[in-house]
């Protein structure tokens, strides 16, 4: 059995990252599903697991491997985009939890003061200009 299906499989595509985010959001539409109650909704999803199962068993026993990979290519840049995306907000997040940002009241640099500094007189390295804030 296992052989057989080794000897299907040779030459075909199999799975990738795109493949098991196709899973994924099957199972999830699979759960959301199991809790609607909405008829017409119901079957807007079902139709959404139906054509994500066909379309990862076709990618899954595809010959035309170098088309696949392309395709899994493209969505792991979209990915990519994504998570550096996240990434920054967090980045941002953390800086705004460790860090007053201040703009020059005479150039507008914005400055990085950390918190929790009390009152302090502030030097913009840009233009020289002094100015007192709370950190
Ligand atoms: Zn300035």
């Amino acid at each position: 059995m296992k052989e057989k299906f080794a000897k299907f499989m040779a030459g075909r595509y199999g799975t990738d990252r795109l493949n098991m985010f196709m899973v994924i959001v099957l199972l999830v539409c699979a759960v959301i599903n199991l809790f609607v109650r909405n008829g017409y909704f119901s079957v807007v999803l079902s139709s959404w697991e139906l054509f994500l199962i066909l379309l990862i068993y076709i990618r899954m026993f595809s010959r035309n491997i170098s088309k696949r990979y392309a395709e899994n290519q493209k969505y792991l840049a979209i990915e990519n985009r994504i998570r550096r995306f996240f990434g920054q907000k967090k980045y941002i997040q953390q800086q705004r939890k460790d860090f007053h940002i201040y703009s020059c009241p005479q150039c507008k640099q914005k400055i990085r003061i950390p918190r929790g500094k009390g009152k302090v007189s502030i030097r913009c390295p840009k233009c020289g200009a002094e100015f007192i804030k709370r950190s």
